[in-house]
Formats: C-alpha cells, structure tokens, sequence
C-alpha cells in the first residue's frame, strides 16, 4: 500500500482506479481499459484530455519564466492578461481578481476580504455568513465551515461557525417539499424561513449569503423557477451580499458563460477554479466588485499591506494554461456548443429515464446532470448509505464510463464541454445498461 492519505475516501476499501493518459473526453488505465470521463474528472477537464495547445500555452511559459510571485510590488504579463480577460467576461460591476489555487482557498480568500470590506466601511460587525443545507464550498478553514456536508462537517469543529454560519435550507424541491406543496409554495416557504432566520440573527451581523448556482458536489441541485428572484429580493432588502460560488458552475457548464446567467443571478462576489483552466494547472480566482476594492485600500494601507497571499497566486504558467483555456472557449463557441450538446443530453435522459422504476428525479441544466435512485419511484423513498449511488457507480465504471456518486444515491454527470452528440449517445448507452444492472441487483 502506498502511504498517501487520499481524500474523501473510506481507507479500508481496496479498490482503486488507477489512470494512465487520456485523450479527447476518454481515459485509460494501467490494465489498458479504455473509459469515457463522463464527470470531467471532478467537475473540472471542461476541455477534455491532451489538449496540445493548452500544454504548449503551459510548457512556453514554463521555459519563459517557470515561476515568478506576485507579493509587495512583483507582477508578471500573464496575471495582468488574464484579470482583464476576466474582467471583460464577469458580471461584476469592475471587477478585481484575487488569484489562488483552488475553490476553497479562493472561498477563504472572500471571507477576508468582506472583513476588510465591511471593517473598512464601519460595519465590523456584519460578519455571519449565510450558506445552504448541501452546500459544498471546499474543505479549508472557512470554507469548510461553509460547507454542509456531513463527511466534511465530521470531527471538524467548523470554526466559523462560532463567528456565525447560518445554514439555510437545501432548494432540493424533490426532496424538501412537503406533503403536496407544489414548487411555488416550497419555495415561498423556504424563502420566508430564510428571512425569519436572517430577522432573527439581525441583518447587520451577516455579510453575505454563498450559494451554488447549481449545487453540484452535494447532488446537482437545480432551484426552482422564481427561487434565486426571491432569494435576491430577500438579500437585497436587508443588505446582504450575493456571493455566486462558480466553481463547478462558471464557464459553459451550465450552457451559458456562468451558472449565475443560468439562474438570474445578480453576484457580487463570484468564485472560480476548476473550468478556469479546464485543470490543466491549479488556479481559481475570487472576484470581488470594485467598489468593494475601493474601500479596501484605506483598510490595506492601515497595515500597510493586504495581508494575505499564496506563494503560488497568480502563478505565471497557472494563468497562462486559463488564458489559453479562455481563448480556446471564445474560439470555439464551446458555451453555445455545451448549451446546445446540453439540451440533447438533458432530452436523452429524460426520456430515458423518467419512467425507469430506480430513478426518482432526472435534473440538471446543460452539462450537468444528476439521477437520483430510489428505492420507491412513488414514495421517494431512498437507499441505506448510498448504496444505489455506489452500486450504479460501479456498474458504470464496469461498462466504461466514469461518474460519481454524490449527496447519498444521485448519480452526476457532468462530461468534458467538448463532447460530441454521437458521444453522449454512447455515454447514454453505457449509463442504461448500468441503471438496469444497479435495479436487478437491488430491486429485491
Ligand atoms: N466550491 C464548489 C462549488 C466546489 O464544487 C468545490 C469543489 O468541488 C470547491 C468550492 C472547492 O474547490 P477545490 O476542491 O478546488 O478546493
């Protein structure tokens, strides 16, 4: 056994998959099995494997200049490039970029600087954070605290929490509703607790609500239709920020430049990791609008600095490897092919699945997309400890294709945005034989 600690992974278990090289949206491992990538690795390989142009991007800069930091008056042609590439692609009102290397340091990252904002602004005390029942946020110090699941919640005493976390409740219509509410009342309830909570705490202690657009990790979530225009009217009214965690969501995934297009989503804070450079090289970026910025610089030259930074933000061949990455998106019209390969792949499982008796709910937007395995397609009913979710996952992987398990027994997708129509018709023929073995083997 080799001594590494892998994460989120049960440490008895025996089994692991070990891959080799890739190639367009497929994978291969050391036996030589040959696998379709149908979860984009972990939400992330947006341009699939080998892409030589983004390895040459990296290795060019690499042989230019391999490393250079970015702290007390250092910059480099790459970071300025890519934040005003950004800049012009974001819905936040001027926006600066903090650059980091993962979507939960890029989470922590925020946290900081809305206390410097709201210190900054006389408002020290507006430092809650609201965030959502499945909400996955990563697993650092504040943004695990942020995150509400319970494997990352488990012997971790979520330090934020005693600073403020408020958690709101799931918009999983399908598994929240009660009794015959219809969608419109779930979410007048919900959205009403939501404020009865936030009247409660007092508005002048939280600072922001972080929302998924779409929760992925913890089930590919979609709200309802009318849910994120309350939730903002809420927000708004007692002058909370909206902070739109893209890191699943952003560039494409969801048919659209971002998640927050998707879902009517007004951010004022956005962040971003993964897709940003379809993984070819660790970045994420916390964009903040430039009011907020504005304000910051008195607070910054209180102490003299802003004092916070990774050794590798804004690394040069990380920002060279999401340049390239952003270029290929606009290049090739990948948005508007994922909405389009999207629409197809949502109709293919709906069509497929929406009567198969294993599958309770089929949901997703554009490239994302989950199951959900029932035990009892009437009643909702679901399977002990995931069991359906790591059964069908199995068989997936048995019949080639790669997928995940989330939130229990949902099964995502969520495949590179190059994938083909012909592609998602031999995804879609993997994923059928898999649901009908998972349902054999468990149906008694
Ligand atoms: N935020 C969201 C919405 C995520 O899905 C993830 C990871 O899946 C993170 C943050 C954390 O990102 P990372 O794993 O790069 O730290």
């Amino acid at each position: 056994m080799s001594p590494v600690i892998y994460p989120t992974t049960n440490f008895t278990a025996t089994e692991q998959l070990c891959l080799t090289h890739g190639e367009g949206i497929y994978v291969y491992d050391s036996d030589g099995n040959k696998y379709i990538e149908g979860l984009a690795s972990l939400w992330c390989t947006s341009l699939g494997y080998s892409n030589t142009e983004v390895i040459d991007a990296i290795t060019t800069q690499l042989n230019k200049l391999p490393f250079s930091h970015t702290f007390g008056g250092k910059t480099h042609a790459p970071i300025m490039e890519l934040a005003d590439k950004l800049r012009a692609m974001v819905p936040v009102e001027d926006a600066y970029f903090f650059f980091g290397n993962s979507g939960s340091d890029a989470n922590d990252s925020h946290y900081k600087m809305l206390r410097y904002y709201f210190n900054a602004i006389g408002k020290p005390e507006k430092r809650k954070i609201i965030t959502r029942e499945r909400g996955y946020h990563g697993v650092t110090v504040a943004a695990g605290s942020m995150t509400s699941l319970p494997a990352n919640l488990a012997h971790f005493d979520a330090p934020l929490e005693a600073l403020g976390v408020l958690r709101a409740e799931s918009p999983h219509y399908y598994t929240n509703r009660k009794g015959n509410e219809t969608e419109a009342q779930f979410v007048d309830r919900i959205i009403q607790a939501l404020e009865d909570q936030i009247l409660a705490e007092s508005p002048d202690t939280i600072a922001a609500m972080i929302v998924e657009p779409i929760t992925g990790a913890s089930g590919v979530i979609v709200p309802p239709e009318g849910y994120y225009e309350k939730l903002q009217a809420v927000l708004r009214k007692h002058d909370i920020l909206v902070w739109a965690d893209e890191v699943i969501t952003g560039f494409g995934r969801t048919g659209n430049d971002f998640g927050c297009t998707t879902m009517g989503i007004q951010p004022d804070l956005m962040t971003f990791a993964k897709q940003l450079s379809s993984a070819y090289f660790p970045i994420s970026a916390a964009v903040i609008p430039g009011w907020m910025y504005e304000a910051m610089i008195e607070q910054t030259n209180q102490v003299g600095v802003f004092g916070h930074g990774y050794t590798y933000s804004g690394h040069p061949a990380a920002c060279a490897a999401a340049l390239k990455t952003l270029e290929i998106y606009e290049r090739d019209s990948l948005f508007s092919h994922a909405a389009e390969v999207g629409d197809y792949l949502q109709a293919q499982l709906r069509e497929v699945f929406i009567e198969h008796p294993l599958v309770g709910e089929v949901r997703g937007k554009g490239l994302i997309a989950a199951l959900e395995l029932v035990s009892n397609k009437t009643t909702g009913a679901s399977f002990d400890k995931g069991l359906a979710g790591a059964t069908a996952q199995k068989f997936c992987q048995d019949n080639g294709l790669l997928l995940r398990a989330v939130g229990g027994n949902a099964l995502a997708l969520c495949p590179p945005l190059i994938i083909t129509r012909d592609e998602v018709d031999a995804l879609m023929g993997k994923l059928k034989a898999a649901i009908d073995s998972t349902y054999a083997e468990l149906k008694d």
